[in-house]
């Protein structure tokens, strides 16, 4: 990982904004193409700039911009459709067929950059007690705002977690923010366990040491409603098949190193589990900066560490190598 000087992107479009970026969160994925160079078929071509949880201020907007205005702070969604494909004009814009979206091989370079320009659509101003660290967060929290959006969990429900990464993180805070009480979390990392417990985790299990399984069931002898899958491993997949009960939902959020998934045809038949992926999100972002804002969510345990922009790499390493107890690591600019 180098840093290089490179010219100053400009306005191409009527509706662009140009941004001096404040705050960079790292995201697993950037890892991915870290240290693989590729997540599944999409590959890196050298050189390339990584990032796509950003936040910043606005220098510059087209003639067309509303939205945004010059020395606004903005949270920034990666996310650049087309907004005419089958997929955009039925309101799933988050699979787009046209997508470009930040630090995707193929679509466009990464926010980790001292300036970039995005189309308005992707800029949205952040107001009342929103800073740039919010603006930042909201992009990992929109996709765990979404999760919960997409499952069945309602009030009473038992949940279970299981990865406690920033996108677990961002599941239970969502969770949470709907009442739902009976959480269950696993997690290979105690410190990441830890915090879970103070956030209101019931339960917390690191599966190196213990049965996850037995553990909860133990607790819930019935199973559970919902099961989060946030980290991407097979054993977390299938922990989840084990501990649903009939007619329970596996919500898939994790993006696994391998390309198959594979499961207990007769367990998920008989208990009549389903199984739904996740994409990203669509449409959140609003929804999370709003429950930020109201206090409904509060991410002040998520951020665990923070390197300048000089020194990215040595963030990027810690991140990957899951040292010091990392949840989030921001860089500053
Ligand atoms: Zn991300
Ligand atoms: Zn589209």
């Amino acid at each position: 990982m180098e840093i290089k000087n490179i010219p100053e992107p400009v306005l191409t479009k009527p509706n662009d904004v140009k941004i001096k970026m404040s705050a960079v969160g790292i995201c697993g994925s950037d890892i991915h193409y870290y240290t693989q160079g590729q997540i599944g078929s999409q590959k890196v071509k050298y050189p390339f700039a990584v990032g796509h949880e950003g936040a910043g201020i606005v220098v510059e907007v087209g003639p067309n911009v509303k939205r945004v205005k010059i020395g606004d702070a903005i949270a920034i969604d990666p996310a650049m459709p087309c907004w005419k494909c089958d997929q955009c004009l039925s309101g799933r814009h988050h699979t787009c067929r046209e997508m470009k979206f930040l630090a995707c091989p193929g679509q466009a370079e990464g926010c980790l950059m001292e300036y970039i320009v995005m189309p308005e659509d992707s800029c949205f101003p952040l107001s009342g007690i929103l800073n740039t660290d919010h603006g930042s967060i909201s992009e990992p929290l929109a996709i765990g705002v979404y999760s919960v959006k997409k499952s069945r969990c309602a009030k009473g429900m038992k949940i279970g977690i299981f990865g406690y990464g920033p996108i677990g993180m961002s599941v239970m805070l969502a969770t949470k923010a709907q009442g739902i009480d009976n959480i269950y979390i696993t997690d290979k990392i105690d410190a990441r366990l830890a915090i879970a417990l103070t956030e209101g985790a019931i339960l917390t299990s690191n599966p190196l040491k213990e049965n996850v399984v037995d553990q909860i069931r133990q607790k819930e002898f019935l199973g559970l409603d919902v099961v989060f899958e946030c980290c991407g491993q097979q054993e977390a997949f299938d922990q989840a098949i084990d501990i649903l009960k009939p007619g329970g939902q596996l919500i898939v959020v994790g993006i696994p190193e391998f390309d198959y998934w594979s499961m207990n045809v007769e367990e998920t038949r008989r208990k009549e589990i389903s199984i739904q992926f996740i994409r990203r999100q669509v449409d959140c972002v609003e929804k999370a900066l709003t429950m930020m804002n109201t206090g409904l969510i509060k991410i002040d345990k998520m951020i665990t560490h923070r390197f300048p922009f000089e020194n990215t790499k040595e963030g990027f390493d810690l991140v990957a190598d899951y040292k010091d107890g990392v949840m989030k690591t921001m860089i500053d600019f």
